[in-house]
């Protein structure tokens, strides 16, 4: 149901503000909701204005599971790729993802809810926590048996590598997993083909733009140093990322805006490239606007 929901997004969400969530952001997310939720216990869950996105597959068929969740405390928050996986007590989980838009909020007592909400979850000492799903992903509450056959959770708490975060992870590594998947570049970064996971066409477009690669390469023809030039992308940009508190129209659990200005995206349009002075170009590509410098990438 999730993998053939993607043409369905632009119908239910192409009138909002898309805020794609991609391994950065959940990283961020995921350790924030660590330090604030870890042995909280679930007050009450309300859904709303939830329709659309049970039509698609966003969330649970059957709206009463989210009621499994109440008198539960949260044990455990783990997160890989963009998938957050908050497990409580008594088997019950929370998966969340945030793919193509989500907003995760932390709320303080006596703090104001946000509006146009999907999902609000209130705590015992009288805190919430709730999502605005913008865009393509899942809000899911799953008994313990469940959770290994979610889409998302198989495909994240997966074997692929985490391109950040993982030593055995190395440049020879990423390069072998090019080699055996002869695909288009952006195949190889997003998606279900994708060698690693966490990624989609935001941190795609960064990350080709500085190691100087053209989006409609083929994985084959890359030499040694531009599949090496590749990994030290992935890997600065994805840190930069985290270490600025994700992209600029980020807002983390606390509604703090991200400082990362992406290198490339829908940001430069109509600019020239900071290297060599080009008028940036866009394309259609692999589902999506794909900006680049057609002088520095090749
Ligand atoms: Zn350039």
């Amino acid at each position: 149901m999730y993998k053939s929901a993607f043409i369905f997004q632009s119908i239910a969400f192409g009138m909002w503000r898309k805020v794609s969530i991609e391994l950065p952001e959940a990283q961020i997310i995921a350790e924030q909701m660590i330090q604030t939720m870890l042995d909280k216990k679930v007050k009450s869950v309300a859904l709303s204005n939830y329709q659309k996105l049970q039509k698609i597959g966003f969330i649970n068929r059957n709206i009463k599971d989210f009621d499994k969740l109440i008198e539960c405390k949260i044990k455990s928050i783990d997160y890989r790729g963009n998938v957050i996986h908050i497990q409580f007590n008594k088997k019950m989980n929370l998966v969340l993802c945030g793919d193509y838009g989500a907003q995760y909020r932390f709320i303080r007592k006596g703090e104001e809810l946000p509006t146009k909400i999907h999902f609000k979850m209130e705590f015992i000492d009288g805190t919430f926590f709730t999502i605005r799903q913008s865009g393509m992903g899942l809000i899911y509450a799953a008994e313990d048996s469940e959770v290994p056959n979610l889409y998302v959770y198989k495909r994240d708490f997966s074997d692929t590598p985490s391109p950040v975060g993982e030593h055995e992870f190395t440049s020879e590594r990423f390069s072998e997993l090019l080699n055996e998947k002869k695909q288009n570049i952006k195949a190889s970064l997003v998606g279900k083909t994708a060698v690693v996971v966490g990624l989609s066409n935001a941190a795609f477009q960064e990350i080709i733009y500085k190691a100087g690669i053209h989006p409609k390469r083929n994985t084959g023809t890359l030499t040694e140093n531009e599949k090496s030039n590749l990994y030290d992308s992935m890997k600065e940009i994805l840190n930069e990322r985290i270490c600025s508190g994700g992209k600029d129209n980020f807002e983390d659990l606390f509604g703090k805006k991200g400082r990362h200005i992406p290198v490339m995206g829908p940001n430069m349009k109509d600019k020239n490239c900071p290297q060599c002075g080009a008028a940036i170009e866009k394309i259609s590509h692999g589902g999506g606007q794909v900006y680049l410098c057609p002088r520095c990438q090749r």
